[in-house]
Order: structure tokens, then sequence, then C-alpha cells
């Protein structure tokens, strides 16, 4: 069982965007996100999915790398679109519903044990991120989705600060950066 708080930094700050569906685009994807690709077959898709969604043992196979790859190439436009105020692409819109068309994870409830997902699968997760990206994208969220301040970031997340002065993807990695940069610079100044 892994989770985000047991990560190096480095990998946990992707998925402290405050939402699983933009943690999903921080995975990998096209072009220049190609770099950030960790998502290599089936078993990095079980592990991720994992991380993202706190769920144990979601089966996946080959299959499920192309639905994957679409949704979370749809999911990474829309959102960093709406980052800097642009519509949802309808072309997107349409891939994002209907991965959402698909039934979810449903969950169990053991009494007296943490709640848990009943025979948990890759397809069912997608559809549970995708109807996340629905919901995110729905409500007044949408316009607190954010890039990292920090220049060598890139980072997505969610300000649901009541302020919205939430600028970082991590305090930890990218807030600490920016301070001791300003540091240093008000060093240089004197
Ligand atoms: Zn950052």
């Amino acid at each position: 069982m892994q989770r985000r708080e047991d990560l190096p930094l480095d990998l946990r700050r992707r998925f402290l965007s405050g939402r699983a569906a933009l943690d999903l685009t921080h995975t990998g994807g096209e072009g220049q996100y190609a770099v950030w690709e960790i998502i290599h077959g089936p078993e990095d898709l079980s592990q991720w999915l994992g991380v993202i969604l706190e769920v144990d043992g979601i089966r996946a196979s080959p299959q499920d790398l192309p639905p994957l790859r679409g949704l979370r190439a749809a999911i990474t436009r829309a959102a960093r679109g709406a980052a800097v105020g642009r519509a949802l692409p309808a072309g997107d819109v349409a891939t994002i519903n209907a991965a959402a068309a698909a039934p979810p994870l449903v969950p169990v409830l053991r009494p007296k044990l943490p709640p848990a997902y009943a025979e948990p699968t890759a397809a069912a997760a997608l559809s549970t991120l995708a109807r996340d990206a629905i919901d995110l994208f729905s409500s007044p969220l949408a316009d607190r989705i954010r890039v990292c301040a920090a220049p060598d970031c890139g980072l997505l997340l969610v300000d649901t600060s009541r302020p919205g002065r939430r600028r970082w993807c991590s305090m930890q990695r990218c807030g600490n950066l920016a301070k001791v940069r300003h540091y240093r610079h008000q060093g240089n100044d004197q």
C-alpha cells in the first residue's frame, strides 16, 4: 500500500494539487509533459491510480493505457486552459464525459475497517477521475485552478484557501525555494 505521504518530496508534490483529477495530469502526457511520464505499463497505472485515489489493488491491463492517455490529455488541456481563463475545449469535454459514463469505483462499507472498493479496476478508476474533473470544472473552484508560481515547476493546483492566495504546489518545495531566492536576492542588494 503506497500513500502520498510515503513518497519522496519530488514525487509527492505531484499529488498535492488538491484534486485527484489534477493529480492525474501530473503523471505524464504528450509533448512538453512527456518528461513527467511515470506510467509506462499496467503496473505503473495500478500504482499511480492507487496513490491518487488511495485505493489498493487496482487491476490494470495494457488495454487501459490508451483510455488513460486520452482522458489525461483532455483534463490537462482543459485545466491548463482554465488556469489562464480559457473556455473548455469541446473535444476535451466530450472525452471527459465519455470516460465518466463508464461505471465508477464502487465503495464498500466494512464495519470496523477502513472503507474499501469492490474489485477496483483501472477503467472504473478513470471514470471516477473523469467525474472528479466534471465536478471541478463545474464548480466555482474552476476559477481557482492555477499553475504553481515557481518558474521551474509547472504543476497545477486548486486554491481552496479562503483568501485565495495559494501560489505553490508544495510549500515544502516550491514555497521554500522561493523564500530562499527572495532571501538571496535581498542579500545581493545590500
Ligand atoms: Zn511547484
